[in-house]
């Protein structure tokens, strides 16, 4: 496993993390399987969406802040009860194939990792899934 570090530098952001998490996959030596990707925090989170138009990253995050007022009656007093609930529609895992060494997202994917109560230093967790040898010679 690798552990990743985020720091996020707003409040409120998605980051596109698929270079990070390409190259730990590389330096795990992970070659055909999945990899895993955890964000062991509870107001942070982690997706995968599109990241060739950077606006769809705004609109996601737009549409939560909107779903998730930061002012409504909560009776969690530590005063991020909108970002846990955030996050928690966001997920805390993604599991992603990986082949050839490559992750295998489709062409306008990316690995978005969502921060909710920042800025702060985030970390996540990759854990590979090596697909046991012989593996791609079976048949259905
Ligand atoms: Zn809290």
């Amino acid at each position: 496993m690798k552990k990743l570090r985020v720091k996020t530098s707003r409040e409120q952001e998605l980051i596109d993390i698929t270079p990070q998490v390409e190259r730990a996959v590389r330096e795990l030596g992970l070659t055909e399987g999945a990899c895993l990707l955890y964000v062991p925090h509870t107001t942070a989170g982690i997706a995968i969406n599109e990241n060739a138009d950077p606006a769809v990253k705004e609109d996601i995050l737009d549409a939560l802040v909107r779903l998730v007022p930061k002012s409504l009656d909560y009776k969690h007093l530590e005063g991020n009860a909108h970002a846990h609930i955030q996050s928690s529609l966001l997920g805390h895992s993604v599991l992603v194939p990986v082949e050839g060494g490559k992750l295998q997202l489709g062409t306008w994917q990316g690995v978005l990792f969502g921060e909710f109560d920042g800025p702060r230093e985030r970390t996540v967790w990759v854990i590979p899934l090596e697909s046991p040898s012989g593996a791609a010679q079976t048949r259905e």
